[in-house]
C-alpha cells in the first residue's frame, strides 16, 4: 500500500497550559544552527556560556551549574539519586502531584520516606517542617516551590535556613517556577535544586538545568558509583565541568535553544520578568474573578506562573478546555488525581505571559460560556483591562 507522509506542519498553539510555553522566534532559530562534535571547542564555549546564564537565573555562585539530557523529570531523578542511599532517611514536604512523584523516587532509591502532608492547594507550614525536622533528623529534605499541580508557590526561605542550621541537605524542585517568579538558590540555602526547559524559561522541553553546591557535592563526590549510568553526576561533571570527559552525547540543538532563551532572560532582566509574570496573573485572577471563578490556591500563596482555577460542578470543564483548544487554538489543561474535573490550570509562564493571551483567553472563555447558556457575571476583559490600565498608571 502507498502511503505518503507529509512534512510535517504543527499547529502555532496559543500555550497556556503547564508548559511546554511559547517559544521564541530566537530560541527556534538557535536550535536551527549547525550541530558540531560533542568536542568541538566551539560546543564546549556553548557549554560555559551557558552554565553562565543560568548561574545568573539560579541566583548562585555554585560552580557545579550544568544541564542535564532529559526532562525536569531527570532533574529530579538525578538529584535524589545521586544523593540518596539505601537506607538514608529523607524528609519531603507532600501537598500535590509533583511532591508525591519526589517521593516515589526516594523509595525507588531504597531511601527511609518521612512526609510532612498539607491537603492540595495549601502550603506546607515551615512550623511542621521544624517538627519533623527535630523528630526524625533527616540528612536530607526535599520540597517542591511551584507546585504545578496546585497552583501554589511554596514559600522557602524559612525553611532553608532551618534546614541549613541543622547541617541537613536541602533539594529543591524548581521547574514551574524558576525565570518566572524570584528563586534565591544561595540566600534559601538550597544545595541542590533542579528545573525544567520548557516552562518559565521558555526553552524547548528536553533539557534538565540543575545546580549543586559544595555541601551537595561533598556528598555526591565521596559515594559509590550509583546504579544509573546516565544519570551519575559525578561523571556528568566530568564532562561539563574542566576535565571534559565523554558521558554522553548532549543534545546539541536543545542547548542552543535553551542558550538563547537565557540570553533573553538576561536582556529582559530577571525583576523584569517576575513583574510581567505578577501582573499577567493578576490581570487573569481580576478577569476570571469577575466572570464569577475563583481561585484554588490558599490566598497569597497562588503561583503566577500556574493559575489554578476552582470550576464550578454546573461547568463541564472538559468541555470548555476542548472548545477553547478547537475554535480558539488555546491550551490550557485540568486537574490532575484528585483534582480532575475540579479545576482549570492556565499557565502564564516565559513568552506565553502576556496580555494579549490574557484578554485572547478571558474573550474566548466569555464567548465560550455565554454560548453554554453559562454566561460570566460580569466582563473577564473589561476587569483585566483595568488592571492592566492601573498598572500603567
Ligand atoms: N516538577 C514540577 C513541579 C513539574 O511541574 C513538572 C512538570 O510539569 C515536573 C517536575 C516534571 O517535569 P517534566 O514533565 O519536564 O519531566
Amino acid at each position: 500500500m502507498e502511503r505518503e507522509i507529509g512534512e510535517l506542519k504543527q499547529p502555532h498553539r496559543i500555550l497556556l497550559g503547564p508548559g511546554p510555553s511559547t517559544l521564541d522566534y530566537r530560541v527556534l532559530r538557535a536550535m536551527t544552527t549547525p550541530v558540531v562534535g560533542y568536542m568541538d571547542l566551539t560546543f564546549l564555549h556553548v557549554m560555559d556560556e551557558t552554565t553562565e546564564l543560568l548561574r545568573y537565573v539560579f541566583k548562585t555562585e555554585n560552580e557545579k551549574t550544568l544541564v542535564l539530557s532529559g526532562s525536569g523529570t531527570a532533574g529530579m531523578e538525578a538529584s535524589l539519586m545521586n544523593l540518596i542511599q539505601k537506607g538514608d532517611r529523607v524528609l519531603v514536604g507532600v501537598a500535590g502531584y509533583f511532591s508525591q512523584r519526589i517521593s516515589e523516587i526516594v523509595k525507588r532509591c531504597g531511601g527511609e520516606l518521612i512526609t510532612v502532608e498539607a491537603p492540595w492547594g495549601q502550603i506546607i507550614e515551615p512550623g511542621e517542617m521544624k517538627e519533623a525536622l527535630d523528630k526524625y533528623e533527616p540528612p536530607v529534605v526535599f520540597m517542591v516551590h511551584g507546585e504545578t499541580s496546585t497552583g501554589i508557590e511554596q514559600p522557602l526561605a524559612e525553611i532553608g535556613a532551618m534546614v541549613r542550621e541543622r547541617g541537613v541537605i536541602f533539594g529543591v524542585d524548581s521547574v514551574a517556577s524558576l525565570g518566572g517568579v524570584p528563586v534565591e538558590t544561595d540566600e534559601w540555602n538550597i544545595d541542590i535544586i533542579y528545573s525544567g526547559s520548557q516552562k518559565c524559561l521558555g526553552a524547548p522541553p528536553g533539557v534538565a538545568p540543575v545546580s549543586i553546591n559544595e555541601r551537595a557535592w561533598q556528598k555526591i563526590s565521596s559515594r559509590a558509583a550509583i546504579p544509573s549510568f546516565y544519570l551519575d553526576l559525578n561523571l556528568i561533571w566530568k564532562y561539563w565541568g574542566s576535565e571534559r570527559v565523554y558521558h554522553h552525547t548532549p543534545p546539541m540543538s536543545l542547548i542552543y535553544g535553551l542558550r538563547e532563551a537565557l540570553r533573553i532572560i538576561e536582556e529582559e532582566g530577571l525583576e523584569g520578568r517576575f513583574k510581567r509574570h505578577e501582573i499577567n496573573s493578576q490581570a487573569l485572577l481580576a478577569g476570571l474573578g469577575a466572570m464569577g471563578f475563583s481561585p484554588f490556591a490558599q490566598e497569597g500563596y497562588g503561583l503566577v506562573t500556574l493559575n489554578a482555577i476552582e470550576v464550578p460542578e454546573d461547568i463541564d470543564e472538559g468541555t470548555v478546555r476542548k472548545r477553547l483548544l478547537d475554535e480558539y487554538n488555546i491550551e490550557i489543561v485540568g486537574g490532575l488525581g484528585p483534582l480532575a474535573g475540579k479545576i482549570w490550570r492556565i499557565g502564564l509562564m516565559g513568552t506565553s505571559s502576556t496580555r494579549n493571551n490574557v484578554l485572547t483567553i478571558l474573550a474566548a472563555l466569555e464567548n465560550i460560556l455565554t454560548d453554554m447558556d453559562k454566561p460570566p457575571a460580569a466582563s473577564g476583559v473589561s476587569a483585566a483591562v483595568e488592571v492592566y490600565r492601573k498598572k500603567a498608571r
